[in-house]
């Protein structure tokens, strides 16, 4: 990145910002009033960290598109953050809330759609049995604590730079190969160097290590990681992660809410993985917000016995909305319907024409950048060379530069993710849509490069 001037950066970001504050008088006037009341003008925090100088306000959102308040359209490839990597409001999940909303929200009791859910959920992952969360952050809660009752161990691993919710044992990275707890992590209790290992991704030595301790109750991770752009997995580091969990007794959980862009088995049938836990949220029921946990019959039972034992079912795993009727309705309809092979397959097809594309705008101007793929996910990397690790991917960071990239494309139609370097691909996003993504970055890298 050393070769972008950062005069021409400050130049420009000062000119994309009075473009955008001009073009956006109706959600600059929504967030001066929401800001009255709700704090900071946004639901979440990290709602203020879009590259814009106020958020965009969203009026509505179909398919690969995003409309805001004051009419403009944006091709969508954040699609919430993979909430809606099938689209958003597709179809068959639409008309199937609007028929369970007028029919019973939540009644705490189990419906006909649970059934469906968990047959098709283990059609597809291989997992004997199914339960539920609101949240992917809770299904690997749930997800942990389990395999720290069938194991009687504390300790969780996880790999640096992962990303897993806000989870306070997860909440780690590795500064200098020390574990230490972020530095950004509010109001936590917990010291997470007495609940938590973490070793560098594709590093098996360190794992090896790690695990030898004989304290760690289960290694969570994705297949790849992609919270730190995408870092894919070795030749064998799965094999090894499987064979050292197993040799050392520890479980080992799947966290699958991203790498479902992999394909219909997600990262676990892309990376041919056999994890005893595997935890999905966020797109599952369409952006209806559910989660789920699927695991072995071995642990069905464990989970029985200790709940039959106890005589309680006060587990630390609960939630008196998990499994309401609606978000039960809305998963079967996303996993029947929506997740299909055929919509993989164009995702998964025009994922693959704009990483081509943007491969060769990069090459034609001998450019230092390159990009990466996961199925529907494509990573752009504005330095050279593939990471093996979160440090190798984070030492390439420049958010003065993220925040152009990104406020340069919401100017001319296109709204990229708000965290990382990465675009997501719906069975909505037409030829069209990636090909004027692909004019843009072509237009970019000329304005930006000089
Ligand atoms: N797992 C992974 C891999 C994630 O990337 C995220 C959020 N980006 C989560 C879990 C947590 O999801 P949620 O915030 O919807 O609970």
């Amino acid at each position: 990145m050393a070769a972008i001037d950062r005069d021409r950066l400050a130049t420009m970001m000062a000119a994309e910002e009075q473009r955008f504050t001009d073009n956006h008088p109706k959600s600059a006037a929504l967030f001066e009033q929401t800001r009255k009341t709700v704090h900071r003008g946004v639901p979440m925090p990290w709602m203020t960290q879009w590259a814009s100088p106020f958020p965009v306000f969203a009026e509505s959102a179909r398919g690969a598109r995003i409309r805001d308040v004051d009419g403009h359209d944006y091709i969508d490839f954040c699609l919430g953050d993979t909430g809606a990597l099938f689209g958003h409001s597709p179809g068959p999940i639409a008309e199937a809330v609007a028929d369970q909303a007028a029919n019973g929200i939540t009644n705490m009791l189990p419906t006909a759609d649970a059934a469906r859910v968990g047959e098709a959920l283990s059609a597809r992952f291989g997992h004997k049995y199914w339960q539920f969360a609101l949240s992917a952050t809770d299904a690997n809660r749930f997800a942990i604590r389990l395999a720290r009752a069938v194991t009687g161990r504390r300790r969780i691993l996880v790999f640096n730079g992962c990303y897993h919710g806000s989870l306070d044992e997860t909440l780690v990275s590795l500064e200098n190969g020390v574990m230490r707890p972020m530095a950004t992590t509010m109001g936590s209790a917990l010291d997470p160097t007495e609940t938590t290992r973490m070793v560098e991704f594709n590093d098996i030595p360190a794992l090896k290590a790690a695990l030898a301790e004989g304290d760690v109750a289960c290694v969570l991770c994705e297949p790849a990681l992609t919270n730190v752009g995408l870092v894919f997995p070795e030749p064998g580091f799965h094999q090894a992660v499987r064979d050292l969990t197993r040799e050392h007794g520890a479980m080992l959980i799947v966290d699958e809410t991203h790498t479902i862009c992999a394909g219909p088995g997600g990262g676990t049938g892309y990376f041919d993985l056999d994890p005893d836990i595997v935890t999905l949220g966020k797109p599952v029921a369409g952006g209806i917000a559910t989660a789920v946990y699927g695991f072995s019959e071995a642990v069905g039972d464990r989970i029985a016995e200790w709940i039959d034992g106890i005589g309680s079912f006060v587990t630390g795993i609960g939630g008196t909305l998990i499994g309401n009727a609606l978000a039960m309705r809305a998963m079967a309809a996303s996993l029947e319907n929506v997740m299909t092979d055929e919509n993989y397959a164009h995702m998964t097809e025009q994922a693959g024409r704009l990483a081509d594309g943007v491969s060769d705008i990069i090459a034609a101007r001998g450019l230092n950048w390159g990009v990466g793929r996961l199925g529907a996910r494509v990573e752009y990397r504005f330095y050279g060379g593939e990471p093996s690790n979160a440090t190798e991917a984070q030492a390439g960071d420049d958010p003065e530069f993220d925040s152009l990239f990104r406020l340069y494309f919401l100017n001319r139609g296109i709204m990229l993710t708000i965290f990382y370097n990465v675009s997501l691909v719906s069975p909505a996003t037409s030829v069209a849509d990636i090909d004027h993504h692909n004019a843009v970055f072509a237009e970019f890298a000329d304005a930006v490069t000089g």
